[in-house]
């Protein structure tokens, strides 16, 4: 019997958990406007496994995914449960991730924006310029080598090595990818990363120039961030995505289902 496939306690409400998160985040980019209608793809690792992740059939626009709707992928790229089509960018960005980054139990890709705008610039950085970015502070990869659609795995597993011990992937002139040892810090990435790169955006409109936090000021507030992080005995990410939830539990429960 495979390992995964072991009956352990807890595991299958763990399961039931991680699907209705993940199906959460999905409706929750589409309420933020960071979703690509069908395209791009958010996956998680099968919680008791390391070689299996969940992905959503393709075609469902992001807006409707249920939890129920969830395949099982391996790394080879064989599904094991659930229906529905595997589109092929999927296996060959997000398994090579899953694969090749210990951190990355969460991998989300999207087009949000904000973001894909700021990688469509000759210089893409995302600057220390508004407290909302701190926390991305000496934690983005940029990759500048687009090469078209990630038509075979070397791709993916080219996006993995740029992004390396980071945890956020600025794709130049494509979007963005993320990752994170659990839902909740991944979507928190995800979505602090679209606000900071609008914030940037909309302050350089003005045509005037950026003024830089100074660097001991940049690495003062990230250690206040690091220690500060847990309010109530929660971690902050917890606390946003249980109140998201919420919302999503009042005006479209069916993700759960
Ligand atoms: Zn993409």
């Amino acid at each position: 019997m495979n390992a995964s496939l072991k009956p352990v306690p807890g595991l299958a409400a763990a399961r039931r958990q991680a699907k209705i998160d993940l199906a959460a985040c999905h409706r929750l980019a589409v309420r933020f406007g960071l979703h690509e209608g069908i395209d791009n793809h958010m996956t998680m690792l099968v919680p008791g496994t390391t070689d299996r992740f969940y992905l959503a059939p393709f075609g469902l626009h992001w807006a409707e995914i249920k939890a129920s709707d969830f395949m099982e992928i391996d790394f080879e790229g064989h599904r094991h449960v659930g229906l529905g089509p595997i589109e092929d960018t999927a296996l060959h960005i997000h398994l090579p991730v899953h694969r090749q980054n210990s951190g990355a139990v969460c991998v989300l890709h999207t087009h949000m924006p904000h973001a894909t705008a700021l990688g469509m610039l000759e210089n893409p950085r995302l600057e220390m310029a508004v407290q909302s970015a701190l926390g991305f502070y000496d934690d983005i990869a940029y990759d500048a080598g687009y090469n078209g659609l990630a038509l075979d795995a070397r791709e993916g597993e080219r996006m993995a090595g740029v992004l390396g011990q980071k945890h956020v992937l600025m794709l130049g002139n494509h979007g963005v990818l993320v990752i994170g040892a659990n839902l909740p810090e991944a979507f928190e990435r995800l979505y602090f990363l679209e606000r900071a790169a609008q914030a940037q955006i909309l302050a350089l409109s003005t045509g005037r120039p950026l003024r830089l936090i100074p660097e001991p000021i940049v690495k003062a507030t990230v250690a206040q961030f690091t220690a500060g992080s847990a309010v109530g005995g929660r971690q902050r990410p917890e606390l946003h995505f249980a109140a998201l939830k919420r919302l999503l539990d009042r005006s479209e429960p069916d993700y759960t289902t």
